[in-house]
C-alpha cells in the first residue's frame, strides 16, 4: 500500500491582509510585532497557543537571561528598548524577581510566568497589532521569491494571511524553511542542544531550603554515588522564583534512542521526549523530598505546557553569529543591540559554559542586522527571521538564543519591517534598507546598540 496520500486541490479562505505578519509570540515575536504596529504598520501575530510568551511561557522557563552583561566588573543592563515597557508591565503584576547571579558571573532574573503571558497581551494589543491565536502555521505560498502567504490550520478550518512582509518569529524557522532559506542543524556532525521539559514545585521551605541551588549538584553527586539516583545530567538549575516556596527546576535532559538530543521539527521525538521528561520529574522529586532539605513536602507544581527546546533549525543568513563574535565581544557596523549571554552548552550530559574574560572585558557582543536577513542566495526578498532560528552557528545560537536576544532581535526586525512597507510600498525588500536608518529609530526607541557606554 502507498505511503502517500494524495489530498485535492482546495481553495483556501483568506483571513485578512496586512503590513506585516509575524509567526510566533515567543520574546522575539512579541517584539516585531509590537514594534512594527507602533511604527505605523498594520500587523498580526499569528501564534498556534492561546498565549504569548513562546518558551518563557509554554516551556516553563521563567527566568530571563541576557537582560545584563558583567561590563569590566559591573552588572549593566543591557537590552533596553520596548523590553523597558515589558517589564514595567511585568513588575505592576509583581512578577518579576530582582536579578540574581548567575556562576558569579552575570545576572538573570526569574519572572512569574502570568505576569509574562499579561504583560505580553498588553504590550502587543495595545500598540495596535492584532493577534490570531490557536492558529497553527502549515505552508506558504511563495510566487517569485516572495511568500504572498501564510497558510493556517484552526478551529475554524484552514485559511491563509496575507502580507508585504513576513517575520518568521517561530523559533524554529518553519515559515523560512518552507519559503526555501537554507538552514543547518545542530554542530557540524548534527548535534542540537539537548531539550529539557521545567517543572515547578511547590510547597518548599524557603528558611531550611535557604540557598540550597549551592548545595544540591553536591547531594546529587552523594545520591548517585550511594547508587540511590542515576540523573540525566549534571549542571542542575534549581532556583527559587518570586514566591520562595515555589522553585523552577531545570534538571531533565531529553534524548532519543540513540542517545542524540531530542528533535524539536520530529513528532515522534517530540512525542517520546514529552514521556520521558515526565518520567524524569517523577525520578527527580523522589530525590528532592528525600536528600534536600526544605523540600521535604514539595510536590509537582506544574509541568511545562510543553519539551523545552533550545535548538533545531538556524537560517543560513546575510551575516551569522559564531563562538568568536559571542567570545571576543566582537562590534558589527550593522548593530542592532547586544548579547551579554556566554556560550551555554547542552551537551550529552552536561551543560558547559564558555566566557568571554570577566572582568578584563566588557562582557558583550554587538548583534548585526545581517543575522535576521535570509542570505540573498535563497532568493526570498520578503522574509526576516528573529529568535533562536535566526542566523547563528550552532555555538553562537547556544548563547544568543536566550531572551534577551531575542528581544533585541525582535525590536530590530519590527523596525526593518515597518521602513520597508512605508519606503518600498509595491514590493517591500527589507535587505534594501539601510542599517543605518534601523540603527537611528532603534536609538529613539531607547535600545542599546552596544557603541556607548551602557
Ligand atoms: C529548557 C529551557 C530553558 C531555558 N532557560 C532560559 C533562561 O533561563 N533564560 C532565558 O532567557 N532563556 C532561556 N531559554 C531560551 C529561551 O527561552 C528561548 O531560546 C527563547 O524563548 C526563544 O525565543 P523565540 O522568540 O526565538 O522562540 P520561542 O520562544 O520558541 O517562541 C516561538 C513561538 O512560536 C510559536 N510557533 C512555533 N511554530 C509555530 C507554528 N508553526 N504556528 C504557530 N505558532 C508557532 C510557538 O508556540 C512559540 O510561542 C531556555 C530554553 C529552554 C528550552
Amino acid at each position: 500500500m502507498s505511503r502517500i496520500i494524495h489530498e485535492p486541490a482546495r481553495d483556501t479562505p483568506v483571513h485578512g491582509e496586512y503590513d506585516v505578519v509575524v509567526l510566533g509570540g515567543g520574546p522575539a515575536g512579541i517584539m516585531a510585532a509590537a514594534t512594527a504596529a507602533r511604527r505605523g504598520a498594520s500587523v498580526l501575530l499569528v501564534e498556534r497557543y492561546g498565549f504569548l510568551g513562546g518558551m518563557g511561557t509554554a516551556a516553563g522557563v521563567s527566568n530571563f537571561c541576557g537582560l545584563y552583561a558583567n561590563v569590566y566588573g559591573e552588572q549593566q543592563r543591557v537590552v533596553r528598548g520596548l523590553t523597558d515597557e515589558l517589564l514595567e508591565r511585568m513588575t505592576r503584576f509583581d512578577g518579576l524577581n530582582d536579578p540574581h547571579m548567575i556562576l558569579g558571573k552575570v545576572y538573570a532574573q526569574a519572572y512569574d510566568m502570568s505576569a509574562y503571558k499579561l504583560a505580553a497581551d498588553q504590550l502587543v494589543v495595545g500598540s495596535g497589532a492584532e493577534l490570531l491565536f490557536h492558529a497553527l502555521a502549515c505552508g506558504v505560498v511563495l510566487e517569485e521569491g516572495r511568500v504572498q502567504a501564510l497558510l493556517l490550520e484552526t478551529k475554524s478550518g484552514r485559511c491563509a494571511v496575507r502580507a508585504k512582509v513576513f517575520i518568521d518569529a517561530s523559533g524554529d524557522a518553519d515559515l523560512a524553511a518552507w519559503a526555501g532559506v537554507g538552514y543547518d542543524q545542530g554542530d557540524e556532525s548534527g548535534h542540537l542542544l539537548y531539550p529539557t521539559l521545567m517543572f515547578k514545585v511547590g510547597n518548599v521551605n524557603a528558611e531550611q531550603a535557604q540557598d540550597a541551588w549551592r548545595t544540591i549538584p553536591q547531594l546529587m553527586d552523594e545520591a548517585e554515588a550511594a547508587g540511590d539516583f542515576n540523573f540525566p545530567r549534571r549542571g542542575a538549575i534549581v532556583r527559587p522564583q518570586k514566591h520562595p516556596y515555589e522553585w523552577r527546576v531545570n534538571v531533565t535532559q531529553l534524548a532519543n534512542p540513540d542517545g542524540s538530543a531530542a528533535d524539536g521539527t520530529n513528532v515522534s521525538s517530540l512525542t517520546t521526549g514529552e514521556l520521558e521528561g515526565r518520567r524524569q520529574i517523577v525520578e527527580y522529586l523522589e530525590f528532592l523530598r528525600a536528600r534536600v532539605p526544605g523540600f521535604e513536602n514539595a510536590y509537582v507544581l506544574e509541568i511545562a505546557t510543553q519539551l523545552g527546546i533550545r535548538e533545531t533549525r538556524r537560517i543560513q543568513g546575510a551575516a551569522t553569529l559564531t563562538e568568536e563574535h559571542v567570545l571576543s565581544c566582537a562590534d558589527f557596523d550593522d548593530t542592532i543591540g547586544v548579547n551579554g549571554w556566554p556560550l551555554e552548552m547542552h551537551v550529552a550530559g552536561d551543560v558547559e559554559w564558555r566566557w568571554p574574560p570577566i572582568p578584563e572585558s566588557r562582557g558583550f557582543n554587538q548583534l548585526p542586522l545581517g543575522m535576521i536577513l535570509p542570505h540573498e542566495r535563497h532568493g526570498v526578498s520578503n522574509v526576516l527571521v528573529v529568535g533562536r532560528c535566526a542566523s547563528m552557528t550552532h555555538e553562537g545560537q547556544s548563547a544568543a538564543r536566550v531572551s534577551g536576544s531575542c528581544f533585541v532581535m525582535g525590536e530590530a526586525a519590527g523596525v526593518l519591517s515597518a521602513l520597508a512597507v512605508k519606503e518600498q510600498p509595491d514590493a517591500a525588500m527589507p535587505a534594501r534598507i539601510s542599517a543605518t536608518q534601523v540603527q537611528q529609530q532603534l536609538r529613539e526607541q531607547g535600545v542599546f546598540l552596544g557603541d556607548t557606554a551602557p
